[in-house]
């Protein structure tokens, strides 16, 4: 049998939980795209855009996913034979590299494995480059395969005086982890609306500080993707290159009232104590059975996802979709995928909620014969006492 409940509980690292809020402020036949109000409607939804990225800086948007994001940011900043640096703790940062290659980029690769970017490491590269060759540097704030998190500023501040632009995916941290665009001197933020921004998949958006911004286009930069229309729209249609996406300019600024309302350093500070309940149940789990959390550091831990190598897990993860309801993430870019899980902790994610995924997944070990040691729920309830 199965006691899953009518609810399901998705605690995958995207597309997050939609909140009920957002679906119903989504649920909306279309209006009228050239009149007043949907205008004002995006220059609300662009305002707490700059609000969330703490920049005063230009938002592009595009119709598409994070993947559009990013080549729309290399597309236009670009041009095939720069040298860019790409920082990789994770599958994601290498994906990104992929891309970057087959747009015709000299990448270099900096490989992390799965512990932070070391700001030394990339001093001491940008130092060797006397000619100031290199064009870009490019990181993930969270890689979400490894859930490895990058320190922004202190890498930032690692760059010294280096012309290169400094790029940053946000893709699975912007609404989750800290963003100080502006103090911390991020040209180019890229991000996704189906991760910490709580809606469905299919925008993405480019911030970009004013030197990004007055970058002429280079020779990727076709009439579409090109950003420089985007920024002077007078007309909804010019600034989304075409049709509006009606319902996500109502869903997103849904979620971003949402955000305001519990105040952005409450909602890092949620992520972050949800981060920590989960690596305080991981922590007793592995004391009697054969898991361990992906990340050794704590200080480089995700604050919206959290990677395990758990011997057994996709056993477990089909017993907890059949049995409980929930559904976790598949050890993307693991060694051994099989025994590699994900937990999300992202976006519309509570201690109710937690507590619910880990305690579902403390019943599907002892019900799969998963050897775990004791006290996991104690400790994650714990860490929600303190932190509350
Ligand atoms: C999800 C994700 C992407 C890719 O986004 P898609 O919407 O799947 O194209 C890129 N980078 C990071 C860090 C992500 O988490």
């Amino acid at each position: 049998m199965s006691l899953a409940g009518s609810r399901p509980i998705i605690a995958i690292p995207g597309p997050s939980p939609v909140p009920d809020r957002v679906l119903r402020a989504m649920h909306r036949v279309s209006p009228d795209i050239y009149g007043d109000h949907l205008a004002a409607v995006n220059a609300g939804l662009i305002d707490g855009l700059r609000w969330l990225a703490g920049t005063a800086g230009t938002v592009v948007p595009y119709i598409g996913n994070g993947h559009a994001g990013w080549e729309a940011a290399s597309a236009n900043l670009l041009s095939p034979g720069d040298a860019v640096l790409v920082l990789v703790s994770g599958r994601f940062g290498e994906g990104w590299a992929e891309l970057l290659r087959m747009q015709g980029m000299a990448v270099e690769v900096m490989d992390f494995g799965a512990t932070a970017p070391d700001p030394a490491r990339v001093a001491e590269r940008l130092a060797a480059d006397t000619a100031r060759a290199i064009r870009a540097v490019c990181v993930c704030q969270i890689d979400t395969a490894s859930s490895v998190q990058a320190d922004i500023a202190g890498l930032r501040a690692a760059m010294g005086d280096h012309p290169a632009l400094f790029v940053v995916d946000a893709i699975a941290s912007l609404g989750c982890a800290p963003m100080r665009m502006d103090d911390w001197g991020v040209d180019v933020l890229i991000a996704a609306s189906q991760k910490g921004l709580m809606c469905p998949p299919g925008c993405s958006f480019l911030w970009l500080s004013d030197r990004a911004a007055s970058m002429p286009a280079t020779v990727l930069t076709t009439p579409w993707w090109d950003m420089r229309p985007r920024m002077n729209a007078q007309a909804l249609w010019q600034f989304w290159g075409g049709t509006p996406p009606v319902q996500h300019i109502f869903g997103l600024t849904e979620a971003i009232a949402i955000m305001r309302e519990e105040g952005l350093e409450a909602v890092w500070a949620r992520h972050r104590a949800l981060a920590e309940m989960v690596a305080a149940a991981f922590g007793c789990w592995s004391a009697g059975g054969d898991m361990a959390l992906n990340v050794a550091d704590p200080a480089a831990r995700a604050a919206s996802v959290t990677a395990a190598r758990l011997a057994g897990a996709d056993g477990l993860r089909g017993w907890l979709a059949e049995k409980a309801g929930l559904t976790l993430g598949i050890g993307l870019g693991a060694a051994d995928p099989a025994n590699a899980l994900r937990v999300a902790h992202m976006g519309d994610a509570g201690a109710v909620q937690m507590l619910g995924v880990l305690g579902a997944m403390q019943a599907g070990m002892a019900a799969r014969g998963i050897a775990h040691g004791p006290g996991a729920l104690d400790a994650a309830a714990g860490v929600v006492a303190r932190r509350a």
